[in-house]
């Protein structure tokens, strides 16, 4: 193999909230065979933890316990993944309107941006992974072998969320799940470390224009002349 990783290449999904990461990289790491590896997931259960401890997020200290106390494992199930925290299944309880503002804001410390880092390194490093993110093209595997960035536009995604929360059985508004969509584009793109950004070698695709099928296509044909 060229790419000389043990279980096949590293792939970089990365964009903004609700351009169609999950659903992307769930289908495309089944068809190849990979690993899938949720980096929101992880960020999000974080939020999760620091909510029902009630640390403050200005207390380091007590941030890194967080961070390092906490084993987050992705478990297969019925095509897709549980996302278990010391044991507990936390699939549902982390997605949450509330969480997913949380999550932005533990996110964007540097003390949990580098463990998670880290950690993510480590889970990924033999390759054979799909990995979606914000920064994995240009902080977490910058020397990934294909890395993609996928966008759309801020109205198409506040309306995707919002059909998955309604369906859910959420009480949500459409303008309001817009709204919320593009604060943490905003605080996402705008952050001190590790901002959301496309990297310069990464693929971008609209998935305003494309519709999935269309976006694994165009993926699988990158990754076929890749391998
Ligand atoms: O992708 P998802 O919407 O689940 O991500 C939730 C939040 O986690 C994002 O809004 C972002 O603040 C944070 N995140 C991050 N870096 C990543 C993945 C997610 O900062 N690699």
């Amino acid at each position: 193999m060229s790419h000389g990783r043990q279980k096949g290449i590293i792939i970089a999904i990365d964009g903004p909230s609700g351009a169609g990461k999950s659903t992307i990289t769930k289908l495309l790491s089944q068809r190849l065979g990979y690993i899938n590896i949720d980096t929101g997931a992880m960020y999000r259960t974080l939020a999760l933890v620091v909510k029902r401890t009630g640390i403050s997020l200005d207390d380091e200290e007590a941030l890194q316990r967080v961070c390092i106390g906490v084993a987050i494992v992705f478990e297969r199930s019925n095509g897709g993944y549980r996302v278990i925290a010391n044991g507990e299944d936390v699939s549902d309880a982390i997605r949450t309107p509330e969480i997913s503002l949380l999550t932005s804001e533990v996110s964007s410390r540097k003390v949990v941006r580098e463990i998670m880092t880290r950690m993510q390194r480590e889970m990924g490093k033999e390759g054979g992974v799909v990995l979606e993110g914000r920064d994995i093209g240009t902080v977490v595997f910058p020397d990934a072998d294909v890395k993609f960035f996928l966008s759309a536009s801020v109205e198409e995604r506040g309306r995707r969320r919002y059909e998955e929360l309604k369906a859910k059985g959420e009480d949500v508004s459409l303008d309001r799940t817009i709204a919320e969509v593009a604060r943490r584009d905003e605080q996402d793109s705008n952050r001190e470390h590790a901002p959301l950004r496309k990297a310069d070698d990464a693929i971008e695709l609209d998935s305003t224009v494309l519709s999935i099928e269309e976006v694994l296509a165009e993926m699988e044909k990158v990754i076929k002349s890749r391998l």
